[in-house]
């Protein structure tokens, strides 16, 4: 497929961490729900991103690796619709990523703002590596490698999309003039047939002299419904639109996805590292015991003292899962100490085991039968590899590689 018709697609990984607790569902898991009927999506499971951080501990990964995709696949995600495997798994990551690494600027590396900020959070970890300081180069190859369109992200990831468009930017300046290259552009457009040739024209004019980003759309658009040219044209024509040269690695754009901040049991943001998670395999009294004895308003010591849900982390959760009835009473009761925080807290045990009920039968399913996540990992990787190829392909040539 190409880089034009590839701009639907969506690539989206996660590193391997184990049992998927709420917080990976609620932040993670359900937009990939929505997002594998929507675009063509790819999803990993990034083992090598795993090593950039704790290099010093590869038993790990195995084991929860396998427990990773066996939620993935009792949330819901449907490798029928989406290709699911595992990044090292499909060799064109690290080939790209090792490409796109003679190209990278050290300084771009060294300003990331999140290099520091791991450095200072992960202390105990020697972090002074190689690998870890071209951690975001990984991160682009590993959508660049797919063409992607889009890579679903929050707000603070905005810095590794813009280093990824600037990389392949950077990547096509480079290599994407070949000897020729104007000429060929002007034969490929003449066989666009004259009027759609002359609409072409007028709109790259509009976009290159006024900078008419509407005009852009129009003539993407207007590529993308051409039947007389071939697929390396539309290329060369999309490149020659903007004003560069052929487009080998399209710039992808962030897709901003709804931000959830799932609370923890102690009302920091759920995470393994905190201790203060739910996993999505919890037994139902394991649910009830834990959000039992979960942090509430500490000012609530007796059951007669006035409380504040906004200091209550077991409000967060009513903001989730609960009705505008169940809020109010929640409100009354807790601001006026007509309910007790077992009260409270009984709304929350019913919801999230209701909502995590299905996902523990299936994946416990799925785990009596190993050759399930077998086989949709190697078909995953197969199907993969084979989107990648075309794109390695490309880059290899244009830097003179074979
Ligand atoms: Fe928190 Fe509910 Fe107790 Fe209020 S009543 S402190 S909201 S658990």
């Amino acid at each position: 497929m190409s880089s034009v018709s590839s701009q639907q697609r969506v690539v989206s990984g996660m590193r391997v961490s184990g049992k998927l607790h709420l917080g990976h569902y609620h932040g993670v898991i359900k937009n990939w729900l929505d997002l594998q009927y929507q675009y063509e999506c790819f999803f990993f499971a990034a083992d090598w991103h795993g090593l950039t951080t704790h290099y010093e501990d590869p038993a790990v990964l195995e084991a929860n690796l396998t427990d990773m995709v066996i939620d993935w696949l009792a949330c819901g995600i449907n490798p029928g619709s989406a290709t699911i495997f595992v990044q090292s798994q499909v060799l064109q990551h690290a080939e790209l990523h090792l490409a796109l690494s003679m190209i990278t600027p050290l300084g771009w590396l060294e300003r990331m703002p999140t290099y520091k900020d791991q450095q200072e959070k992960l202390k105990e970890r020697d972090l002074a590596t190689y690998g870890f300081l071209g951690y975001p180069v990984l991160m682009s190859a590993d959508v660049l490698a797919y063409r992607a369109g889009y890579i679903p992200v929050g707000e603070d990831q905005t810095p590794h999309i813009e280093f990824t468009r600037e990389l392949a930017r950077r990547f096509n300046h480079l290599y994407g003039r070949e000897p020729g290259y104007e000429e060929n552009a002007e034969q490929a457009i003449k066989k666009m047939g004259k009027k759609n040739a002359k609409l072409y024209q007028q709109l790259r004019r509009k976009y290159l002299e006024q900078g008419d980003k509407e005009a852009l759309d129009m003539g993407h658009a207007l590529l993308e419904a051409q039947a007389n040219i071939n697929i390396e044209a539309k290329e060369l024509l999309a490149g020659y639109l903007e004003g560069g040269g052929k487009i080998i690695l399209p710039e992808p754009v962030g897709l901003y996805t709804p931000q959830s901040k799932y609370p923890g049991l102690d009302g920091q943001k759920m995470s393994k590292s905190y201790g203060n998670t739910i996993s999505l395999r919890e037994s139902e009294s394991e649910i009830e015991r834990k959000i039992n004895t979960m942090q509430t308003d500490p000012a609530r010591i007796r059951r007669t003292d006035p409380g504040n849900p906004d200091k209550c982390p077991v409000w967060q959760l009513h903001e989730i899962y609960s009705n505008d009835d169940v809020k109010s009473w929640v409100q009354d009761g807790c601001r006026n100490a007509k309910i007790g925080c077992l009260d409270c807290k009984q709304p929350i045990c019913k919801a999230i085991n209701q909502e995590v009920a299905p996902i523990r039968e299936k994946a416990a399913e799925i785990a009596a039968k190993p050759s399930i996540v077998k086989n949709v990992l190697a078909e995953g990787a197969q199907k993969a590899r084979e989107v990648a190829e075309e794109t390695l392909v490309d880059v290899k040539s244009a830097m003179g590689v074979r």
